[in-house]
């Protein structure tokens, strides 16, 4: 179960591409010659969108983000190292004039969609906003 969280076309980031789709906005999939390979490209609005899996990505206070109780060691590492190429890709496209976006999971099921949808588009037009996005939740669960 936990091999699908964050693997490509999960189905949180089919709602989201699918919402963005029938806004109107344009983008492309996976691009290769982009660091990390983000998940949106929007090449109209100078920005990227990494939709990351919550454990995979280790989203700080997320109950998706737990840590498994076999091998800890493992883990630490694992998740040090994912953690750290995050941000080494975000500082590298940030450094070849991209705009960074990151939704969570998390933000992307049930009543959490639109909400992180809405703020998310409006960054994304908002072209002179250069501070990176990242999703979150005005209301708790
Ligand atoms: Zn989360």
């Amino acid at each position: 179960m936990m091999a699908r969280i964050g693997s490509k076309d999960t189905k949180p980031e089919l709602v989201l591409r699918k919402t963005l789709h029938a806004m109107g906005f344009r983008y492309q999939l996976h691009r290769a010659d982009l660091p990390g390979k983000p998940d949106l490209v929007f090449p109209k609005h100078q920005a990227v969108c990494f939709v990351h899996g919550c454990f995979w990505h280790r989203h700080t206070g997320c109950d998706f983000a737990s840590v498994p109780k076999t091998r800890p060691d493992f883990w630490r590492i694992k998740f040090k190292k994912n953690t750290e190429r995050d941000r080494r890709n975000i500082s590298e496209l940030q450094s070849k004039g991209w705009r960074t976006a990151v939704v969570w999971e998390c933000h992307l099921v049930k009543h959490n969609t639109n909400e992180t949808i809405e703020s998310l588009t409006s960054w994304l037009i908002d072209r002179a906003d250069t501070r990176p996005f990242e999703s979150h939740i005005q209301n708790t669960k």
